[in-house]
C-alpha cells in the first residue's frame, strides 16, 4: 500500500502541500479532489518523484520512496499521468506504447526505440485494446483529438505494469460519454488489484466510482470518507454541490 505521513512542499513562500497523510491500498481507487491551487498536482509530482519533499515520508509497500528517481520509483511499480497529457506527437499511437514498454523496461527511451518491434507489438496492441485506442494505432499522436490523448497517456502508464497509478484529471475535458466510459476503465484497473489515486473536478467522476474519496483544500487534508461522507461536508457542499 501506499503511505504518505505529514507530507510538506514549499515553493519558496508558498505551501503547496502543507502535512498531509493518507494511505491507498492495492485494489482501492481513491480520489483526491479540491479546488485549483490546493495542492493536488504537487502531491502527485511529490510521490512519482518530480519534486523532492519539502518534508514527511513517502513509502510505497513498505519501501520508502522519497530518495528514489521516478524511474527507480517507475521500476517499484509507481506509475502517473499528467493534468495536460504527456505523449510523443512525433510517433504514431502504437509506437507511443511500445516505446513506453520499452523505456519501462530498459530506462533508455531513446536506445530502447531502435529496438522497436514485433517483440512489444503484439502486447502494445493489446494495450491499446483495453484501452479503446485500437482503431487508431496507426494515427501519428499529433493528430489525436483530447480524448484519445488522455487515453494514450493511461496506455503509455499501464505499460510499465504498475502496482500504483497516479491520474491527474484523466478525464478533464471529456464529453460526459467518454468521461463515463475512461471512468469505467480507471475502475476496472482498481478492480484487477492495482491500487488507484486520481484527481478529479466533476463530482459524476468521483460519485459512484471512488471508493474513498481525500478532499484537500490549501495544501490540508479537509475531509475523507466516502463519496457519501465527504457529501455532507459543508465547505464540500459550497464547493461541490452548489450550495
Ligand atoms: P492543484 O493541482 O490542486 O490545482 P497544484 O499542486 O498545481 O494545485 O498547485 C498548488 C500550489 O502550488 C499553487 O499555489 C501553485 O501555484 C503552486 N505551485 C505548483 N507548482 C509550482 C512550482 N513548480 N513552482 C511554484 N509554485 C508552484
Ligand atoms: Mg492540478
Amino acid at each position: 500500500m501506499l503511505q504518505v505521513r505529514q507530507l510538506v512542499k514549499h515553493f519558496g513562500g508558498i505551501h503547496a502541500v502543507d502535512g498531509v497523510s493518507f494511505e491507498v491500498a492495492a485494489g482501492e481507487c481513491v480520489a483526491l479532489i479540491g479546488p485549483n491551487g490546493a495542492g493536488k498536482s504537487t502531491c502527485f509530482a511529490c510521490i512519482a518523484g518530480q519534486y523532492p519533499l519539502t518534508g514527511g515520508h513517502i513509502a510505497w509497500n513498505g519501501q520508502a520512496l522519497e530518495k528514489l528517481s521516478p524511474a527507480a520509483r517507475l521500476r517499484h511499480g509507481v506509475a502517473r499521468t499528467f493534468q495536460v497529457a504527456q505523449v510523443f506527437e512525433a510517433l504514431t499511437v502504437l509506437q507511443n506504447v511500445q516505446l513506453a514498454m520499452q523505456a519501462g523496461i530498459a530506462q533508455k527511451a531513446i536506445s530502447a526505440f531502435k529496438r522497436l518491434d514485433g517483440q512489444s507489438r503484439e502486447a502494445a496492441q493489446a494495450l491499446l485494446e483495453e484501452t479503446g485506442l485500437l482503431a487508431l494505432a496507426h494515427d501519428d499522436a499529433l493528430s489525436l483529438p483530447y480524448g484519445a490523448k488522455k487515453r494514450l497517456e493511461l496506455a503509455m502508464a499501464l505499460a510499465a505494469r504498475p502496482r500504483l497509478l497516479l491520474l491527474d484529471e484523466p478525464a478533464a475535458g471529456l464529453a460526459e460519454a467518454e468521461r463515463a466510459s475512461l471512468m469505467r476503465l480507471v475502475k476496472q484497473l482498481a478492480g484487477q488489484g492495482m491500487a488507484v489515486l486520481y484527481t478529479e473536478h466533476n463530482m459524476d467522476a468521483v460519485a459512484g466510482v471512488a471508493d474513498r474519496v481525500l478532499v484537500l483544500i490549501e495544501g490540508r487534508l479537509a475531509a475523507e470518507g466516502s463519496f457519501k461522507e465527504i457529501s455532507r461536508d459543508a465547505e464540500v457542499r459550497r464547493l461541490y454541490l452548489g450550495e
